[in-house]
């Protein structure tokens, strides 16, 4: 299990996938911002673009997810509809052992396999607003000193 780093398309080169046995391997690359790497293998902001917020999120693999919906709905008729109980279960399952990816605000650069110290919260709109809006945000928040690093869950 290594460490995988996604970046978008950016405005002068495609997306790129970088992957490597370990993080300390990773960083190695050109251009990345090894200094955010934290002394236990976690991020302490993006390596693609610097920027200090996180968010972590399950990458639920949506297509199966779908499947198995489908599936069900087809049986349904032969199966007193029972299927479909079956399927919503096993997605929620599927959720559950999702693995999780830590993304970038900013890039979008997406970072799997690194240690989760520090812990980036979940996805929190308050902070995409004020990126995106910047003094205009409707319910921007302003950023904690060394961005989303261990920042507690969002409230809403
Ligand atoms: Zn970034």
């Amino acid at each position: 299990m290594g460490v995988v780093l996604e970046i978008p398309a950016g405005a002068d080169r495609g997306p790129r996938r970088l992957e490597a046995g370990t993080a300390e391997e990773l960083v190695r690359g050109p251009g990345l911002h090894g200094e955010l790497l934290g002394p236990e293998g976690g991020l302490l902001g993006c390596l693609a673009c610097g920027h200090r917020e996180l968010y972590t999120q399950r990458v639920f693999p949506r297509a199966l997810g779908i499947a198995v919906v489908a599936v069900a709905a087809v049986l349904a008729p032969f199966t007193w509809y029972l299927s479909l109980v079956g399927a919503a279960l096993l997605d929620a399952l599927l959720y559950l052992v999702a693995p999780t990816q830590t993304a970038c605000y900013v890039c979008g650069a997406r970072h799997r396999g690194f240690r989760p110290r520090p812990r980036h919260p979940r996805f929190d709109l308050t902070i995409a607003e004020r990126l995106r809006y910047g003094e205009r945000a409707v319910m921007g928040s302003p950023m904690r000193p060394g961005g989303t690093a261990d920042a507690p869950e969002p409230e809403h």
